[in-house]
């Protein structure tokens, strides 16, 4: 299937806006571990085999489709501060003359996505617009780039045009966001961190519901931090615990021993050995894909790997519940207290077990505790069979639920939290910015390898 625009859009709504109902997220020092994470959205993102992800970082630009107006090289920008955050921001206009739909705009300020906005291809072209960002890092210059993105077709960077400006204006004493999230991990946490990772979540739709926000996410010894800025300045902040017994979340790095159960309703033409082709096509593309990205940033090691173990479990105990932890025992052998991860695929048409958490897949949570997986750690459903290469199930575990349970949420940025990061975000999330897998604090080691990590004092 190849969805279009308006499927994707909606299908990240939904499943954003089941995440945002996320017990542990808005309520200040919450536990992440309160609930269960949700999704709608996997079922709807495309099919993907190797050689589009090849495709899509191909550089496939048309220059002159997008460009800045009315700002030249060495202009300057003089900035004002918003009431809300005290964050200053400044104004530019772009103009595009593309006439193809399903685009967007996204700025980006020194490689960091400040902006991002709809493409409205119907209205009479050049299409104009103001897009308004925060310079972040205060007074100074910045190189802006604005890029046209395909998010329906090509997934790539279709055009992009940038410029260098100077920034004036900022009061003195007016915090830049990585001093205000300095603040923010000290004020909350009692944590020095001299180099937090952050980056900004923008809303492309007024329709979606999580709102816009600044963002950082640290791991630092055995908790996930997470601290958010939202646009009328209100800040929450939540925690969870990493390979713990009391807690909820794998550490994302290490090898994740995950044991795939699959539960038969017998209601659909999906075949066992059709369910595992697909398990094992995804398992294997994203092991490969950690694998390259580790050896891309000069690490001998992978950060992170699966070990996959599949059992048929045959029809379900009790239509709409979950297999405990004894009979998975008796049903297939494997003990889970023997993985890190435990996943339950049911086959099953109505889709009566993970169809109550509002998906087709949904992360639980309490995966990677040293004493081994107790219950289920993550729920997937498939409905009918002739998985496309990637876009079955398989797909939605290991490129979306178990992300979330190493604790990314959908407002987190994937990779770099550039533009070309985002427009990837089709495939995969991989957030390297926030996993740790950057050197964020710039001592040769990344963060999440880093005993002193972003920086710690
Ligand atoms: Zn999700």
């Amino acid at each position: 299937m190849k969805p279009n625009r308006f499927n994707l859009a909606i299908a990240i709504v939904l499943c954003a806006g089941l995440a945002c109902n996320h017990p542990g997220f808005q309520a200040p020092s919450g536990d992440r571990a309160d609930g269960p994470t949700p999704d709608a959205a996997q079922a709807t993102l495309p099919p993907d085999s190797k050689e589009t992800l090849v495709e899509a970082t191909t550089d496939t630009s048309t220059p002159g489709l997008i460009r800045f107006v009315g700002i030249a090289d060495g202009d300057t920008l003089v900035a004002s501060i918003d009431k809300a955050t005290g964050f200053p921001t400044a104004a530019v206009r772009i103009e595009s003359d593309s006439d193809v739909s399903a685009l967007s705009i996204g700025l980006d300020a020194n490689g960091l996505m400040v902006a991002h906005v709809g493409y409205e291809a119907s209205a009479a072209l050049p299409y104009q617009r103001d897009v308004i960002w925060t310079p972040w890092a205060g007074n100074g210059e910045y190189e802006l780039r604005v890029s046209l993105l395909d998010w329906d077709r090509a997934h790539a960077v279709l055009s992009s045009s940038t410029v260098r400006v100077q920034v004036t204006g900022i009061p003195p004493g007016t915090p830049t966001i990585h001093e205000k999230f300095i603040q923010l991990y000290q004020q909350l946490y009692g944590l020095n961190l001299s180099a937090p990772a952050f980056a900004r979540y923008n809303k492309l739709f007024p329709e979606a519901l999580d709102d816009a926000r600044w963002i950082s996410a640290a791991y630092v010894g055995d908790s996930v931090y997470e601290i958010a800025i939202f646009d009328d300045g209100q800040v929450a902040n939540t925690t969870g615990l990493l390979n713990r017994d009391d807690g909820s979340f794998c550490r994302p790095s290490g090898t994740i021993r995950m044991l795939a159960v699959l539960v038969d309703y017998g209601n659909t033409n999906v075949t066992i050995p059709e369910l595992e082709a697909d398990l094992s096509f995804s398992l294997n593309r994203s092991n490969q894909r950690w694998e390259d990205y580790s050896r891309a940033i000069g690490l001998a090691e992978p950060i992170l790997q699966v070990e996959l173990t599949t059992a048929a479990a045959g029809a379900p105990v009790s239509a709409g519940q979950f297999l405990s932890a004894d009979e998975i025992r008796s049903r297939t052998g494997y003990d889970p207290a023997s993985f890190d991860v435990t996943v339950e695929v049911d086959i099953d048409a109505a889709n009566q077990t993970v169809g109550q958490y509002g998906g087709r897949g949904v992360s639980l949570g309490g995966g990677c505790r040293p004493s081994g997986s107790g219950s289920v750690n993550i729920g997937m459903n498939a409905e009918a069979g002739g998985f496309q290469p990637g876009g079955g199930p398989g797909g939605s575990i290991f490129d979306h639920e178990l992300t979330h349970g190493m604790g990314w949420m959908h407002w987190w940025p994937n990779q770099y939290a550039d533009s070309a990061s985002w427009i990837q975000t089709y495939y995969a999330w991989d957030p390297y910015l926030f996993f740790g897998w950057t050197d964020a604090d710039g001592d040769g080691v990344i963060e999440i390898l880093d005993a002193s990590p972003y920086g710690l004092q």
